[in-house]
Parts: structure tokens; C-alpha cells; sequence
């Protein structure tokens, strides 16, 4: 019997503003959609936290036996830079300031988000699709929205028609706005006069002479709306209607509000089961900002190239610190947090390493059984990793009981013990165990190197040659090995 027929799971459903409990479409499958980057800078850190909650909450359906198809896309064309259908795309707009293509625009961010997301151990999603990939399809839908009258063409560019489709249907309904008031609330601008209403919004855009980034149409050369790719790559690769939708708090509105409307201007039907949203991070208190300067790039924090944090700290501690905070719940950075979770982190990956070495006994006085499902009802009240955690932590306690004589185990529930503790902390929370790893062999390898470049490091130190001692340290921070000299002589850790 596969784990999600024992474990109840009850999450968030944005829309309703209440937890449910989750029933998929399809008994044993799951369609997920999140919307991933536009690729038109370094993936933001308060990006990755949204990345990373949903590649946790992916790793706990796929732990509870789920087959989950994860549909995350790249937004490499139609997203302008005012979100009321003015201003430029955001990637025209870079490659016109940095004189690329755009599509090395687009190349370039998308391997810098690769490259950050397999840092912070987030699994690639099942299909990463992206806009330009996507034109005739998009072309496809917006000729049904127009035939069911829920669109309209206005000088080579076609808006949706916010009104008429609230004349059928209900518009704000997820982000709980009143389309009476945001009209009342609306100052028309000069620019978006062509819209019949200023809450309508573009499907297509005819594409200005000196717009680069341009597709032919039934209507004439143009770009897609930054709202389309969504529906049409959800629904092609998942169907009319799936299971999970996620995304930033942040695309609440406008965005999945349009993408509701274009759903079921086109298919007469919601498109979405459950809507989950992830929240913001801030820093030191402050929404973070490039333009204030309050902003750190993840590169960044692992290098301990910032103003605001003392050290570097590993992708596997950001991401542990990011678990401690739930989902929906907004997380400030700082230093000392940050510097905590680290200690935490250690001290449970401490805990496994003496697990290992733990003896059975012929009874149990501890009930691992429970301290199982305990860990199990954390993540089935919408994935609440804090309180999983916490629940860790406990497992540390009942480990440190079994070694000191006061708590006695048998062979079964120690391997059940060890099994849940390394199933949570690495396959759900994913992070990435240093310590399990160096139980291999090849670690126990890395490790004699290690301390070979070390040793030949002192000695060259010993006879003041700062240049073979500095090149040792520089060269294995550039490969991703940081030394630190301390009391004890001298550490390595790993990014
Ligand atoms: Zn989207």
C-alpha cells in the first residue's frame, strides 16, 4: 500500500483560504505547475525561496509515493517591465542595454538559475517549457478566447475582456478583489487607452517597428502576454484542469487571476484544484531590493561576498535556515538566524552520525513508532517543516538517551529510526548530509586528500611562502572548498 493511502495530507488551497484535504484528480498521480523565472537577470533570492518551498513540497509527494509531473517554466519572452501591458520586455530591454541577442540573455540567466537551484539541491521539474516554445499554441488559444467572446482586437494587439467575463464568471476571485471597486480604484492611463477598460488586459501585443522579439499572428507581428504561457503550458502538459498551481505570493495578482480567467474564458471549467502560494523573504527586516541595495545574490551568501552577513555559509545551512520558517510565513535573513540554523543543522547531523553507531537491545523504551507518525502529521498540515524540525530535534534527544544508557532500542526500530531521520532531513527537507557522505569510501579518500593539501599548506606557511599557501586556499575556495584556521589547526567545508 503505497504511504499517501496511510498519511492524510491537508494543504492551503489559496482560493479558499482554508486548509483542505488533498484529493489529486487521478488516484496516485499529481499535476504540478509553478511559474519560474523570467530570464532576464540572476535569479533574486527571495525567488529561490519560492523555488525551494515548492521543490520541498515536490520531494514530499514524490516521498509519499505520489508520480508527480512538475511543470515549471521559463519566461524567456512577453513579460514587460510595467505590468499593466506598457513598457518592454524585460529580456528585450537587457539585450538592448548589454547589445546580445536575446536569446544569449535568455541563455545566460537560464544556466545561472540551473546552476543555483542544483546548489540548493532543488531536483530539476519533470518539464521545464518555455514561451517562445510555445507561440502557436498560445496563437491557438487566443483565437478560442476571441471566438467565445471573452476577447478583443484592437489595432493588431487582442485584450481579454475583464467585464464580459465577470458577467459569467467571477474575476478576483483568488486574490479576493471586487472588479467593481478595482474600477472604481483605476486612474486611466494615456498609454492603455486602447483597452475598452483598464483592468482588461493583453493576450497579444502588436510588436512596435523597433520590438525584436516578434512572432507573426492571424493579427499581425506581435509577442504574447506575459499571463498566457502560463495557461497554455499548463494545460497542454497537464490538462484543462490539475491538480496543485504554485507560485510567490506576489503572483496572486494580477497573474494567476488572469491565468484563472483565461483558463475558463477557454475551457468553460477552473483550471486549478489547488492554488498554493509561498511568501516573501526579507532582509534585516526590509523587503529585499536591488534598487535600495538591500538585496544579496545567492552566489553571494556562499561566498561571504556581502555586507551583510559575517561568514559564507553553505547552500545546504541557507537551505536548512529556510526550512525552519513555514511556506506561507515570511522569512527575514540575518546574520544571527542564519548563523543558528547552522549550529542546529550540525547538531542533527551530529545526531545521525552517532545513530550509526548506536547498540540494539532486546526492548524498546522508546516509541519510535510514534515519534514516526509525529514527523509524518507535521508535513500533512501543509508541509509545516518547522514543526518537522522540531520533531527532528526530538529524534536527536531520544539518539543522545540510547547512547548515554538511559533509553534502550532494538535492532527494528533503530533501523526505523535511522530510516526516518535521514528520509526527512535528506529526501523531504533536502538537504544534503555531509556527514552521512562521509561514511563512504570516497569520502574517506576526499578526506585523506584533504588533509594532505592541508599539511603541505602549514608547512609552506611554516616557511612564510604566502604565495603556495594562498594559491592552495584560493584555489580550492574557487572550486568550492572553503578552509577555516582555527584553534584545532585547520577545517575544510563544502558549498
Ligand atoms: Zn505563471
Amino acid at each position: 500500500m503505497a504511504l499517501y493511502n496511510k498519511q492524510q495530507l491537508r494543504l492551503y488551497n489559496s482560493i479558499d483560504g482554508e486548509k483542505q484535504v488533498f484529493k489529486p484528480i487521478h488516484e496516485g498521480r499529481i499535476g504540478m505547475y509553478v511559474c519560474g523565472p523570467t530570464v532576464y537577470s540572476n535569479v533574486h533570492l527571495g525567488n529561490c525561496r519560492t523555488f525551494i518551498s515548492f521543490d520541498m513540497i515536490y520531494r514530499y509527494l514524490s516521498h509519499l509515493g505520489y508520480k508527480v509531473r512538475y511543470v515549471r517554466n521559463i519566461t524567456d519572452a512577453g513579460h514587460l517591465t510595467d505590468d499593466a501591458d506598457a513598457g518592454e520586455d524585460k529580456i528585450s530591454k537587457k539585450a538592448r542595454l548589454e547589445q546580445l541577442e536575446p536569446m544569449e540573455v535568455v541563455q545566460q540567466y537560464t544556466l545561472d538559475f540551473h546552476n543555483v537551484m542544483k546548489r540548493f539541491n532543488c531536483h530539476p521539474p519533470s518539464i521545464e517549457p518555455t514561451a517562445t516554445g510555445h507561440i502557436v499554441e498560445q496563437i491557438e488559444i487566443i483565437k478560442t478566447i476571441l471566438d467565445k467572446g471573452y476577447a478583443y482586437e484592437r489595432n493588431g494587439s487582442i485584450y481579454f475582456d475583464v467585464l464580459k467575463f465577470n458577467e459569467d464568471h467571477h474575476y478576483g476571485k483568488l486574490s479576493g478583489r471586487n472588479l467593481e471597486d478595482m474600477i472604481a480604484n483605476t486612474r486611466e492611463l494615456a498609454s492603455q487607452s486602447e483597452k475598452e477598460n483598464a483592468q482588461d488586459f493583453a493576450l497579444w501585443k502588436k510588436a512596435s517597428p523597433e520590438h525584436i522579439m516578434r512572432w507573426p499572428s492571424p493579427w499581425g507581428d506581435g509577442f504574447p502576454g506575459w499571463h498566457l504561457e502560463c495557461t497554455v503550458m499548463s494545460s497542454k502538459y497537464l490538462g484543462e484542469t490539475f491538480d496543485i498551481h504554485g507560485g510567490g505570493m506576489d503572483l496572486k495578482f494580477p497573474h494567476h487571476e488572469c491565468e484563472i480567467a483565461q483558463g475558463e474564458a477557454a475551457h468553460g471549467h477552473s483550471p486549478v484544484n489547488y492554488w498554493l502560494h509561498a511568501n516573501m523573504l526579507t532582509l534585516e527586516g526590509k523587503k529585499m531590493s536591488k534598487s535600495t541595495g538591500n538585496s544579496i545574490l545567492p552566489e553571494e551568501l556562499f561566498t561571504g561576498d556581502n555586507d551583510f552577513m559575517e561568514k559564507p555559509f553553505s547552500p545546504a545551512v541557507i537551505r536548512f535556515f529556510m526550512m525552519q520558517a513555514h511556506y506561507r510565513s515570511i522569512l527575514d535573513f540575518s546574520n544571527d538566524a542564519i548563523l543558528a540554523a547552522e549550529k542546529g543543522l550540525h547538531r542533527l547531523q551530529e545526531g545521525i552520525k552517532v545513530l550509526q553507531q548506536l547498540p540494539a537491545s532486546k526492548e524498546s523504551s522508546v516509541d519510535i513508532n510514534k515519534w514516526v507518525q509525529d514527523c509524518y502529521n507535521a508535513m500533512n498540515d501543509d508541509f509545516n517543516t518547522p514543526i518537522l524540525i522540531a520533531e527532528l530535534f526530538e529524534g536527536v534527544k531520544i539518539i543522545h538517551a540510547i547512547k548515554d544508557g538511559n533509553e534502550t532500542i532494538t535492532a527494528a526500530d533503530l533501523k526505523l529510526l535511522e530510516e526516518k531521520m535521514t528520509a526527512f532531513l535528506i529526501d523531504v527537507l533536502g538537504i544534503e548530509n555531509n556527514i552521512a557522505a562521509a561514511t563512504t569510501g570516497a569520502s574517506k579518500h576526499i578526506d585523506a586528500a584533504m588533509k594532505l593539501i592541508i599539511d603541505l599548506r602549514a608547512t609552506a606557511r611554516a616557511r612564510k611562502d604566502w604565495e603556495t599557501s594562498d594559491k592552495i586556499r584560493d584555489e580550492l575556495a574557487a572550486a568550492g572548498i572553503q578552509l577555516k584556521d582555527g584553534a584545532d589547526g585547520t577545517t575544510f567545508t563544502t558549498n
